[in-house]
């Protein structure tokens, strides 16, 4: 076994070896502690035969660790300051793919069949850089990619709305975005202490495992979404009020609301956050007819 890169210490002399200052606007908040890195590999319980995609390696501490659990690592990063610095902490391991890109950009499904032919089981495991968090699940999500799931580090506050239930003031469109593809749970809360440098904000690491079927099937997910983000744009509004200024044409359509959230037996006097994914899917399918 090599020696850990994410030790303080071990941190410091790499850094300074290379002469390499943070970019706050890249969201760089290293790891510094092997025991939260263990741990988060652990939660996404990768074998020899697994595949482990990381957005944001940073100077290689997750990287190892996923490269000693899993069979292939790819990894993307922006940073290519870094590139040089990764070639060297990640040496010791022939398992590993640096990608020089922005993840956004990036056409990740094409790079998993490049680097993880044959490979069945794929996990995304990050610590994200926090400034893009959710840009970075959706387009993953929405990518369609062949991956079992993502165990991610990300603002507390994030993954709580990430996570929320419905009837609760962090559950929103965002809950249901994910939610639709994934069961989403908090895995562990991470102090800023592990990090350098420090982040101003608390941390999570969730785990999204991706559902066989979706929760509800609809007509058209694209307006699912909608539906929902027009139903939370103003928490404090009623589901019919949200949805009249939040749907094109919505005042217009004021009669067809109400007979749509009847139909589906919801009370246009409920607030969005009230309404489960399955009330939000028979909604969404309700309304197709009026707005399409
Ligand atoms: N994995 C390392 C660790 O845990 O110590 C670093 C994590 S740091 C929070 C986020 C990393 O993501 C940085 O290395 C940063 O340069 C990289 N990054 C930021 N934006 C990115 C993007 N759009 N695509 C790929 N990498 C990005």
């Amino acid at each position: 076994m090599h020696k850990d890169i994410a030790t303080p210490i071990r941190t410091k002399e790499i850094l300074n070896k290379y002469g390499f200052s943070f970019k706050k606007s890249l969201g760089q908040n290293f790891l510094i502690d092997p025991n939260i890195l263990r741990n988060i590999v652990s939660h996404a319980n990768l074998t020899s035969e697994s595949g482990a995609i990381e957005v944001g390696p940073g100077i290689g501490a997750l990287t190892e660790h996923l490269a000693r659990a899993a069979k292939k690592v790819v990894s993307f990063e922006i940073d290519q300051r870094l590139l040089p610095v990764l070639e060297d902490t990640l040496s010791p391991y022939d398992n590993i793919k640096i990608v020089h890109s922005d993840v956004l950009k990036a056409d990740v499904a094409k790079v998993i069949e490049v680097e993880m032919p044959g490979i069945k089981d794929i996990m995304v495991v990050a610590n994200l850089p926090y400034y893009v968090t959710t840009p970075i699940l959706m387009k993953l999500l929405n990518d369609r990619l062949p991956i079992r799931g993502f165990v991610v580090m990300m603002q507390k506050e994030v993954a709580d709305r990430i996570t929320a239930k419905p009837g609760t003031k962090e559950y929103g469109s965002l809950s249901i975005a994910i939610q639709y593809y994934c069961t989403a749970e908090v895995a562990m809360i991470v102090p800023k202490t592990v990090f350098m440098p420090q982040p101003n904000v608390d941390s999570a690491v969730i785990r999204l495992i991706r559902h066989d079927q979706p929760p509800v099937e609809v007509i058209n997910e694209d307006f699912l979404f909608e539906v929902t983000r027009a139903s939370f744009a103003q928490r404090r509004k009623t589901i019919l009020n949200n949805l009249q200024s939040g749907m094109p044409d919505g005042k217009k359509n004021k009669e067809a609301i109400v007979a749509a959230l009847e139909k589906v037996g919801v009370d246009p006097s409920r607030r969005g956050e009230t309404l489960t994914i399955e009330e939000f899917g028979r909604l969404a399918d309700a309304l197709y007819p009026i707005f399409y």
